[in-house]
């Protein structure tokens, strides 16, 4: 049975219970001892008693005085009429606490009543077996009224808390001891007092003095009144006390509602700064990725290889020497971009960084540098060999097809391996010789090539000269100097090559094979160029006034291929002729046979242009460039200028006279004039003479001179043909380059 039932069944039990007891009063209580003084008893109790209640401090029960009504019943009149009194008295009571305020629980008010009627039906029996245990009902003697009446408390006090605990004990489901530990101790106060105050009253009663009565009423009034106003201070200094204690717990309960909303509060913004710094840290992780990888491949960028690199140069030789980095370059993948787009493009790379990482282990760094540029350090390898199968198997994946939106695109690469050496002092260093070395894999059309010093010393020579060459005319470096040419049969100056020199400040002179590839290779040839087109027509311009005899001069100037392809060389031309006078028929272009025929089309479209200008155009270093005689045909030269290897090789018995026989007999039958270069001998000047060349230059007649040497000899009006005495001819052996600094020569 669960409890609820049981405390069901118990309120039933005691309601059946207490109905008995009730029924039983009724029935046999003895009328005849009820008169006018028992019922006005009756009535006083139940008016006066029920309502004379002490709070007793610390309790929820009631002191009242309905308890010596009760005893007071069983010792004067009759235990049943003690029954109903009681049954009365509960009933009138708890309809006074409620008026007064007292919540009662439910079922409790009803419980009371017939718990009371039970209880005291209970202590009625007990009460009958009182003669039982020797106690007679003559309670005149003091001993047996004390007795009876305390047999009789006790009773009332076990029956009355037992009940209550009981109740109290099944309704809340706790255990029946401590409830009556709780609830049903304090009873027995009520008890003992009530048969206390019974005892004195019937003792007063049966004693029937009057004024007795009256002055025992009169103390027991003042000393109820005195207890009242006591349990009343009582109660009030525990209900201040308890409410001190209430304030005080409180008060510690909302400090601790503050502590503990603050420690939330805290809590919270830790969270908060928790989350923050999480974000930053992510934040900077990804600003830390993004700093060092290639968005397009997610390798590695040149920032982290550098870093790298670094790293390897602080561990000191020792371990550095087992790495060695490779430099790779994809060629054509310009023309990728161009012909099948960039979104093409940047597949293929990402193709590239893919069979990379195919090919290489987890311990190489493969890096992005931009471009169509990777480089890769290669860890701990034991020989330049091994290093060198790594690039070669690297070389046989990358070269592989790349199959991309239905393209088969192919591409060739470059690479350069560099082992780190003691000169290297900056992560740039090694990877600059790891550059170099797939430079001179370019220039050798090698797959592979491995550094080496030397090409080192050139390419930082390069370097140097391309930087320098920047300034050069800035720093007034530049010089041209004229060399003549002359009419091979009268000997007849009929104009100069223009030929620039370039005094480094600190190298000295500097060939002009040298520096010209270099500059048409870096573009500034254009600037330079200009600024020899303007040099040599003023130049001319002002010897053309020393004498009417130099009228007719014509001062020659190289022009690069890179110039010829470029628009802005008819406005060179045009703007140096317009600043400096010279008329256009005084000035000659020389183009070189190669350059000539590279573009062959183009390059007759601007002669063309050039020629209409009225300016002449020749023919430079012919014999070396392979011609094709229809373009020659229809290129609109002047001049065919023979390459001085040609004029060198002839020899002393005439041998190969026939190739230069055979340039200058092509020049006649094109009707263009026929100069031979590089003429050093007196033999090689009559051979050429013999074959009919009209005009010659070399050393023979003058070495290049600069400008004031040159005017010299023209105020002197020298003759530039050799003396035929044969003894002088050493002495004129080439000159200049003896005269300035020979490292650059
Ligand atoms: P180039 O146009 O064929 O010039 C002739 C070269 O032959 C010059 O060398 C000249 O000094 C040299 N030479 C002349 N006679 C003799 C000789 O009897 N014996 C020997 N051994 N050499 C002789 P240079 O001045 O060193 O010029 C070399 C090349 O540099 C030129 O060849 C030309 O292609 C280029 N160059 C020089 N100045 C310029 C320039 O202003 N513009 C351009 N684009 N190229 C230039
Ligand atoms: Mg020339
Ligand atoms: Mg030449």
């Amino acid at each position: 049975m669960n409890q609820e039932k049981l405390f069901t069944a118990f309120v039933y039990g005691i309601t059946i219970t207490g109905l008995i007891s009730i029924c039983y009063a009724l029935v046999f209580l003895e009328t005849e001892g009820l008169n006018g003084s028992s019922i006005f008893l009756i009535i006083g109790a139940l008016l006066i008693t029920s309502r004379l209640t002490l709070s007793l401090p610390r309790s929820n029960s009631h002191l009242s005085f309905s308890d010596t009504m009760i005893f007071f019943a069983f010792v004067f009149f009759t235990g049943e009429l003690a029954i109903l009194l009681a049954v009365l008295e509960i009933s009138v009571g708890c309809f006074f606490l409620k008026t007064k305020g007292v919540v009662f629980e439910r079922h409790a008010l009803m419980f009371n009543v017939f718990s009371v009627a039970t209880g005291t039906g209970a202590t009625l029996l007990v009460w009958k077996s009182l003669p039982f245990l020797g106690l007679s009902n003559d309670y005149m003697s003091t001993s047996n009224l004390v007795t009876s009446l305390g047999i009789l408390a006790l009773a009332q006090f076990a029956f009355i808390s037992s009940l209550a605990s009981s109740y109290y004990a099944l309704k809340r489901g706790q255990g029946f001891w401590s409830t009556w530990k709780r609830e049903g101790f304090s009873i027995s106060m009520t008890q003992i007092a009530g048969a206390g105050l019974a005892g004195i009253a019937y003792k007063l009663i049966s004693y029937g003095d009057v004024l007795t009565i009256f002055i025992s009423l009169t103390i027991l009034g003042v000393a109820y009144l005195n207890y009242k106003q006591l349990f009343r201070d009582i109660n009030e200094s525990i209900e201040q006390a308890e409410q001190a204690e209430r304030e005080k717990t409180e008060i510690a309960r909302a400090k601790a509602e503050e502590v503990e909303e603050h420690a939330r509060q805290l809590r919270s913004l830790l969270e908060k700064e928790e989350e923050i710094s999480r974000d930053l840290r992510q934040s900077k992780q990804d600003l830390e990725y993004a700093a060092f990888h290639d968005n397009l491949t997610d390798l590695p960028n040149r920032a982290y290889l550098i870093e790298r690199l670094n790293l390897l140069l602080q561990l000191g030789p020792d371990v550095a020497r087992r790495y060695y980095v490779l430099f790779l370059d994809l060629s054509r993948f310009k023309n990728i971009n161009d012909s099948l787009g960039h979104t093409i493009g940047d597949e293929v790379l990402r193709v590239v960084a893919l069979r990379l990482r195919r090919c290489l282990r987890d311990e190489d760094t493969i890096a992005r540098l931009g471009g169509d540029e990777f480089a890769i350090i290669l860890n701990d390898l034991s020989s330049i060999n091994e290093a060198k199968s790594y690039a070669f198997r690297i070389y046989d994946h990358l070269t592989q097809p790349y199959v991309i939106q239905g393209n088969k695109i192919f591409s060739d690469l470059y690479i350069g391996i560099a082992p780190f050496d003691h000169e290297q002092l900056k992560p740039e260093d090694i990877l600059r010789d790891a550059d170099i070395a797939m430079h001179s894999a370019k220039e050798e059309n090698n797959s592979v090539a491995v550094f080496d010093k030397q090409t080192r010393s050139k390419y930082l020579e390069y370097i140097r000269l391309e930087g320098d060459l920047r300034y050069a005319i800035e720093k007034n470096e530049l010089a041209l100097h004229y060399q003549p040419l002359i009419s091979l049969k009268g000997g007849e100056l009929i104009g100069f090559e223009g030929l620039l020199r370039w005094f480094h400040s600190e190298l000295g002179f500097v060939s002009p094979g040298l520096f010209i590839p270099i500059s048409e290779d870096n573009g500034s040839i254009i600037p330079l160029t200009k600024w020899v087109l303007r040099e040599a027509c003023s130049q001319l311009q002002q010897w053309r006034e020393i004498s009417d005899e130099h009228d007719d001069l014509v001062i020659s100037v190289n022009i690069s291929g890179r110039h010829l392809a470029d628009k802005s060389l008819i406005y060179d031309v045009q703007e140096a002729l317009d600043e400096t006078g010279l008329p256009a028929r005084c000035l000659k272009l020389e183009i070189t046979e190669s350059t000539a025929m590279e573009n062959a089309e183009r390059t007759i479209e601007t002669l063309n242009e050039v020629s209409n200008l009225g300016v002449k155009l020749s023919i430079d270093d012919f014999g070396t460039g392979y011609s094709s005689l229809s373009y020659l045909h229809r290129l609109p030269f002047d001049t065919l200028k023979i390459d001085r290897s040609f004029v060198l090789n002839v020899g002393e018995n005439g041998e190969d006279s026939g190739i230069l026989q055979t340039i200058v007999s092509l020049t006649k039958n094109l009707k263009k004039e026929v100069v031979a270069e590089g003429i050093e001998t007196e033999k090689q000047l009559s051979l050429l003479r013999d074959l009919g060349c009209d005009y010659g230059q070399g050393y023979l007649f003058s070495k290049p001179l600069p400008s004031s040497e040159m005017e010299t000899l023209l105020y002197q009006k020298k003759a530039w043909l050799p003396d035929p005495d044969p003894a002088s001819e050493s002495d004129r052996l080439p000159s200049e380059i003896s005269e300035i600094p020979h490292r650059y020569a």
